[in-house]
């Protein structure tokens, strides 16, 4: 086996462990801590696990490599051990972007730890504008242009997966990139309780105190993290509060809005609000499928020579509508599915290899409900929906309710087949595959089912 393989290989059991850990240690950790490492190989029972800082792996190692352990044992055993790794180059990137010319070293090192590794995925550039993040966008870019501090602190919120560790990435980016003297700490408020109580363990908080309060942007991630938790808090506030003074720039993420934040005090709520406040709404259909186009034209860098047919875009982003990591998680699947068993990505096999997760975002419309407003849009009887008929004027409407039942339930064709007066799953297949056919072809139609589903949706 060449080295490309096991490196693929490496990704693809890391890939299926990652589901499992995210299980494990839940979303917000899993971001944090899990998110930034990778597989690099299993050896003699011996598992390496490349992290991008010192900082990172230490945690890891004392926090997580038991899950880990156990996870990859299931998945690719025996493994007893698991070693990790840093990639010192990564991370003396980020150090150097980070830290002042001439500082002296050992201030240096310990700024390498301190910052989180930034994603290189996260720009910008990548980053899909719709509808329902276009504020938080806006401001985001306008804070990453640098100028003057306008909005202190710029305040991101919205539920998980909306985007908000992507945008603090890429505005954290984005300023090291225009003004490579800033120095930008960005770090999630777990990562800041963590050094703080270390800090406090090791008697360095004047250090601690001092590092945060020479940045010129500070940057935390989901400081929901820190409610109810008392000193950090209290820590929090104090480092917030010389920063404005100073005129720094801070910019903060968080899962809901500053005052719905439980067990955060009210002083910090009040001035968590006190500069800009803006929300990343839930998806919509346009922008999710805006970010599956464009994920799809990275995997195919990945996976060359895929084949994808018609239509499954479109029905991923009607169907998964939680969060764009699920989203995200779903193509990811799917690609590394199909290029597995060497075959196209049809409806079919998105419909078998994303099960599970198609079920969990299921919108529970009937296949009873689909005849009835499909019937009622063409003016047919809903008894030609199961009758014999086979005038096109009845044809046609009977096969888009056939299209739509496929696209919209988790039915298989057998089940729609015996909801349609007992027809054989080849002739719902047949209908289909007609649709699809007919809908890359006629404006018309296509407009009659994007209309039809939106009212199905409602
Ligand atoms: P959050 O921090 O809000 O939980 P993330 O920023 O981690 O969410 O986003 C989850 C995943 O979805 C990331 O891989 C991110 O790149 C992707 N993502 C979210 N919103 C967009 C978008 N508008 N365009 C492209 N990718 C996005
Ligand atoms: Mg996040």
């Amino acid at each position: 086996m060449g080295n490309e393989t096991d490196l693929g290989e490496m990704d693809n059991i890391w890939g299926q462990a990652r589901e499992e850990l995210q299980k494990i240690v839940g979303t917000d950790s899993f971001a944090t801590w899990i998110e930034p490492l990778r597989l690099t190989g299993v050896d003699e029972g011996t598992a390496t696990i490349a992290c991008p800082t010192r900082f990172l792996s230490d945690w890891v190692s004392r926090h997580y490599s038991d899950d880990i352990l156990k996870v990859l044992d299931r998945l690719n055993g025996p493994v007893h051990r698991v070693s990790f790794e840093t990639r010192s180059q990564t991370s003396r990137q980020v150090a150097a972007a980070n830290s002042e010319p001439k500082r002296p070293a050992p201030r240096a090192a310990v700024d390498e730890e301190l910052t989180a590794p930034l994603d290189h995925r996260f720009t910008f550039d990548n980053f899909i504008v719709g509808k329902p993040n276009e504020l938080a966008h806006a401001a985001a870019r306008r804070v990453a242009e640098g100028g003057p501090v306008t909005f202190n602190p710029l305040f991101l919120y919205g539920g998980v997966g909306l985007g908000k560790t992507h945008l603090m990435h890429a505005i954290a980016r984005e300023i090291q990139i225009r003004q490579p003297e800033a120095k930008v700490l960005y770090l999630s408020a777990e990562q800041f309780m963590y050094r703080f109580v270390q800090a406090l363990r090791d008697r360095t908080v004047m250090d601690f105190k001092e590092l945060f309060r020479t940045v010129s942007v500070l940057m935390v991630d989901d400081v929901q993290f820190i409610a109810g938790k008392d000193s950090t808090q209290e820590e929090f506030f104090h480092t917030f509060n010389t920063l404005v003074d100073q005129g720094k720039q801070i910019i903060i993420s968080a899962d809901r809005a500053p005052g719905e934040i439980k067990d955060m005090e009210d002083r910090i709520k009040s001035r968590l609000q006190c500069g800009l406040v803006v929300d990343l709404h839930p998806t919509d259909y346009e922008l999710r499928l805006g970010i599956l186009q464009s994920k799809t034209d990275s995997f195919r860098v990945q996976y060359p020579g895929l084949q994808l047919a018609p239509g499954v875009l479109e029905f991923l982003a009607h169907r998964i509508t939680s969060n764009v990591r699920v989203l995200e998680g779903a193509l990811q699947r799917l690609f590394a599915f199909a290029s597995l068993m060497g075959r196209e990505i049809t409806l079919d096999m998105t419909q078998e290899c994303l099960a599970d997760i198609l079920r969990a975002n299921d919108r529970k419309v009937s296949i009873e409900e689909i005849q009835r407003k499909v019937a009622e849009h063409y003016n047919i009887r809903l008894s030609d929906m199961i009758g014999p008929k086979r005038v096109r004027t009845v044809a046609r409407p009977r096969q888009i309710a056939m299209y739509l039942s496929k696209q919209m339930t988790s039915r298989s064709l057998p089940e729609i087949g015996r909801r349609f007066g007992g027809r054989d799953h080849t002739t719902i297949m047949h209908g289909v595959r007609k649709i699809e056919e007919l809908r890359t072809a006629d404006r018309s139609l296509a407009e009659d089912i994007d209309l039809l589903r939106r009212l199905l949706e409602a």
